[in-house]
């Protein structure tokens, strides 16, 4: 706080407004029944929430990065804090509350990889507006905000709207998936991303195809943003800009055999976020093309934050 009180607190590129959380994963051979207790062979703690993940990967690459959230004054809230320090990311604007828990996914998988997952979103529905107010200075100095949806609505939009009045170029992945969106989102909307199953449940329209997920991001740059990717898994993604006729596929080197793709989502919006932040001359294609061969590093090991590369993994060629 000195550093800004004196107002030498260096600006941070990348600001992302949204989640932590904390999975709690067993490895089980099979899932339990209702009333039932098993025993499970393995359990881990792993750091995630799209969020936070999201900031990592932009850190990684080299992003200078603030995250604004809130998690539990609890043992899950101060590892985050510690994590995130670790990833380089300022936390000046992670705040800890004693009225909800860290945001906690609990997570059984059995062998099949099958799973069941209850997620309580905890202190991440406490993030407000006043929260925001404090943060004010690092979000309108920012290059690029991400927000989600894994907090409240209403205050990615409020992130959003701030930054958008300050010329920050502001990036919504409307995750988890909703079909009631605020219209406010797209118009506040500098690049909206977001995966096949998201853009179903925004459109009502069926996926199966890059000229289906065409016609969906056709749909949403109708309703006000400026850029809508799509991302398609192993098919890389699909773009469509308000400013160029039809949309286009971007395809991206597949992995046939992927370790864990968790995450994947989540790798590609923060590697975005970097490019978009430290290289605002490439044209939109080469980002998302450097954007997906990124996320294609995550999906070759397993893990969500864990299998996010470093600029040091990857070939020059990105940089
Ligand atoms: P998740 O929910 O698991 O984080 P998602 O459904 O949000 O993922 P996807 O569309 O599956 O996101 O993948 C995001 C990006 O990751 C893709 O656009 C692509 O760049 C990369 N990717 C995912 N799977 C593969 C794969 N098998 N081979 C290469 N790249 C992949």
């Amino acid at each position: 706080m000195a550093a800004c009180a004196a107002g030498l607190r260096p600006d941070s590129a990348v600001v992302v407004v949204g989640s932590c959380m904390t999975d709690l994963v067993s490895l089980t051979s099979r899932l339990p029944k209702t009333g039932e207790t098993i025993h499970g062979h393995k359990f881990f703690i792993g750091f995630g929430g799209k969020g936070a993940n999201q900031c990592v990967q932009a850190a990684r690459l080299g992003a200078k990065t603030s995250i604004v959230c809130k998690v539990g004054k609890d043992s899950f809230g101060s590892d985050y804090i510690e994590n995130l320090k670790q990833n380089d990311i300022s936390t000046e604007f992670m705040y800890q509350t004693k009225d909800a828990s860290t945001g906690a996914a609990s997570i059984i998988v059995n062998s099949e990889g099958q799973n069941i997952i209850v997620i309580v979103a905890g202190a991440n529905l406490l993030l407000n507006s006043d929260d925001l107010r404090k943060a004010a200075d690092i979000i309108s100095r920012a290059k690029v905000i991400i927000c989600q949806l894994e907090i409240s609505p209403a205050t990615s939009l409020e992130a959003l709207t701030m930054a958008r009045k300050s010329g920050v170029k502001t990036l919504f992945n409307p995750a988890p998936a909703t079909a009631d969106l605020d219209a406010q989102f797209y118009t506040v909307s500098d690049i909206f991303c977001c995966n096949e199953s998201e853009a179903e449940n925004l459109t009502g329209l069926t996926i199966n195809s890059p000229a289906a997920a065409g016609k969906a991001g056709s749909v949403l740059i109708e309703r006000g943003c400026k850029v809508v990717i799509i991302t398609l898994g192993a098919e890389g993604c699909v773009f469509v800009s308000a400013e160029e006729p039809g949309p286009k596929l971007i395809p991206t080197q597949k992995v046939t055999k992927p370790v864990d793709t968790t995450g994947a989502g989540d790798s590609f919006v923060g590697a975005l976020a970097f490019y978009l932040a430290y290289y605002p001359n490439l044209p939109m294609e080469e980002m998302i093309k450097r954007a997906n061969l990124v996320a294609s590093v995550s999906v070759q090991s397993s893990g969500t934050q864990t299998s996010f590369p470093y600029k040091k993994d990857l070939p020059l060629n990105l940089f």
